[in-house]
């Protein structure tokens, strides 16, 4: 397996945390999320949780300087991975470019997540995480074994605060505003490939496997 760099595009919901598990579990590809970074920097209650706290309650964009840093000191150990909920704003692409241009390496491609906003709604509200383990499920459409408790650890499942219908709504805006132009930025470096979100996990997985095949086979 050679240099499998992905971006992981698309609205919060579209499954892109989902598959990026899938793709560590069966090929051991690290995923990096700043979204999980971030979480786990608020549950220790570090300086940088309070300051992040504070955007990721409303649904707001965490400084780019802040996540630049973050991806930076992660990247630069890894040969392959998956950029989950990363870059989110031009600034933050250009600084991804910049980071790989130091390191001499780049990006495979950038697989963006297509889905309607009113299912990505329906998927986030009805989201479940374990705050132990991490684990993702849907009341819905991927539920626990046991009423509402992590089926790996046992834990009691959570909401993600940010996952009420008003906050997701926001999240959705600042995703148009802020991150839509990166289809575009992509779209013009050759390295955008789109695929339909909208179907059930393992046949998205199928169409990210087929566009990868000659480089995990
Ligand atoms: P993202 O990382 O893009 O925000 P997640 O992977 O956390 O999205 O998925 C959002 C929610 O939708 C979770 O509850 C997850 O279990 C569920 N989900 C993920 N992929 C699918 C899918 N293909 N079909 C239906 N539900 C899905
Ligand atoms: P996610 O887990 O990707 O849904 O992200 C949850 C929240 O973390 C977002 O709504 C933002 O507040 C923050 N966040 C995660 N990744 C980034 C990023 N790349 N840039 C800015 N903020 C981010």
């Amino acid at each position: 397996m050679e240099g499998i760099r992905l971006v992981f595009l698309g609205p919060p919901g579209a499954g892109k945390g989902t598959q990026a598990d899938y793709l560590k579990e069966q090929y051991g590809i690290e995923k990096i999320s700043t979204g999980d970074i971030l979480r786990e920097a608020v549950r220790n209650g570090t300086k940088l949780g309070k300051l992040a706290a504070s955007y990721m309650e409303k649904g707001e964009l965490v400084p780019d300087d802040i996540i630049l840093s973050l991806v930076k000191e992660r990247i630069s150990k890894l040969e392959n991975f998956v950029l989950d909920g990363f870059p989110r704003t031009i600034i933050q692409a250009e600084g991804l470019d910049n980071i790989l241009r130091e390191l001499k390496k780049d990006l495979k491609a950038v697989i963006y997540f297509d889905i309607d906003d009113e299912k990505v709604i329906k998927r986030l509200t009805s989201r479940r995480v374990c705050p132990r383990c991490g684990a993702v499920y849907n009341l819905i459409t991927n539920p626990p074994k046991n009423d509402e408790v992590c089926d790996y650890c046992g834990t009691a499942l959570e909401r993600r605060k940010d996952d009420n219908e008003a906050t997701v709504r926001n999240r959705l805006q600042v995703y148009e505003r802020d991150t839509l132009p990166l289809v575009d930025f992509y779209e013009k470096k050759g390295l955008l490939k789109k695929i339909d979100a909208d179907r059930p996990p393992e046949e998205v997985l199928r169409s990210i496997l087929g566009l990868l095949r000659n480089d995990i086979c």
